[in-house]
């Protein structure tokens, strides 16, 4: 789909709140950059982005987000180099998976240049916004939702497609200790697991909770058929480490196809380290976490980038996972966060300049 835009209309905030931000003790995603881009979808086309200060939108109460929910969403990150020049990583991946979500959802899809001229547009107004400190970026979440309105259960007529902005740090602040689920499912065949759709995380977040009572932080969604395979950790994709072999689950109807999990299987595979995608049956993992084979497992996506596990719970059974001095996690870590914030080579030619 090929749509033109000639300038970016800017319409700039009239006070900055830059200086309220503590930029040593970032959280994530809590504070908000002073503007966001917006554009409309009406009368069946997209209309020309903004960018525009950072500020509340009004809708209808029947605007159907709020009764069928239709919304997709991404999520990346802009980085700062010592040279102040600014820096993205593999965005038109985020771009296609956004309208591959918006399919789904019948929600219309948006033009390439939209996305990311508004983008740069966007970065470019609130560049004094990315942080610079090691470990913090400025996280970007560009989301699409049905801002028509009316009862009937059936595609909105208008959407609203926005991107704002949050200086941000650390997603998790250490380890993360997981559990294997057994009774819920995040995705089903069919369904819409591949998604970045609102209402996935919505289904996750009671039966996290109830695995946050039993002390654990995230849960390992398994396959919704008999929960014998695991697939996603939390919102992030899984990697299992058995011996020297890094293992992760095949994208389907029900995993997302994380930029983090594609990228880090093309960096292993060419550090020389045996990478397999296939199913992984927690059978496996618990005989591996008993043999002591498990070395490690952790999550992977943009907002944690690796996150490692500690250990999971399966069927009342706690597992602990060594400390590992050399991970393949902690490694694989260092080479992508290296290439995203240009302190490295880019081989792979992911980085893309702002
Ligand atoms: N799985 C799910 C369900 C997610 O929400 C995310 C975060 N986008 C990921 C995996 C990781 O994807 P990415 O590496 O593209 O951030």
């Amino acid at each position: 789909m090929s749509a033109l835009i000639n300038d970016i209309e800017i319409i700039k905030a009239k006070t900055t709140k830059i200086n309220e931000v503590d930029f040593d003790n970032l959280t994530f995603g809590k504070v908000f950059s002073d503007h966001m881009l917006e554009c409309d979808f009406k009368n069946g086309t997209w209309q020309a982005p903004k960018v525009v200060p950072y500020q509340a939108i009004t809708l209808d109460p029947s605007a159907k987000i709020f009764h069928y929910g239709q919304s997709v969403f991404e999520g990346m990150k802009a980085y700062k180099d010592a040279n102040e020049d600014v820096w993205l990583f593999r965005p038109l991946e985020n771009f296609k998976r956004l309208n591959i979500s918006s399919k789904r959802l019948a929600i219309p899809e948006l033009p390439e240049s939209y996305f990311m001229e508004g983008l740069k547009a966007l970065l470019e107004v609130d560049k004094d916004w990315i942080p610079t400190k090691e470990g913090s970026s400025l996280y970007i979440r560009p989301f699409v939702f049905a801002s028509g309105n009316g009862f009937h259960a059936s595609p909105a007529d208008e959407y609203k497609f926005l991107i704002c902005t949050a200086p941000s740090g650390a997603y998790f602040s250490g380890k993360v200790k997981v559990l294997i689920e057994e009774t819920y499912s995040r995705s089903a065949n069919g369904g819409v697991g591949f998604a970045k759709a609102g209402g996935n995380y919505a289904g996750q977040f009671y039966p996290t909770q109830l695995a946050v009572e039993k002390g654990y932080q995230q849960v390992i969604w398994t396959d919704d058929t008999n929960h014998e395979f695991i697939e996603e950790a939390g919102a992030m994709n899984i990697f299992v480490r058995i011996n020297d072999t890094l293992i992760t689950g095949p994208t389907s109807d029900r995993i997302l196809d994380g930029i983090t999990r594609k990228s880090i299987i093309d960096i292993a595979k060419a550090e020389g380290i045996p990478v397999e995608v296939r199913k992984i049956a927690v059978k496996e993992v618990v005989e591996a976490a008993k043999n002591g084979s498990l070395k490690e497992m952790f999550g992977a996506g943009t907002a944690a980038v690796i996150s490692p596990i500690s250990g999971f719970g399966f069927k009342d059974t706690d597992y602990d996972l060594p400390e590992l001095a050399n991970s393949y996690g902690s490694k694989l870590k260092k080479i992508i966060t290296d290439i995203q914030t240009n302190k490295s080579e880019d081989p792979f030619g992911w980085r893309f300049k702002v």
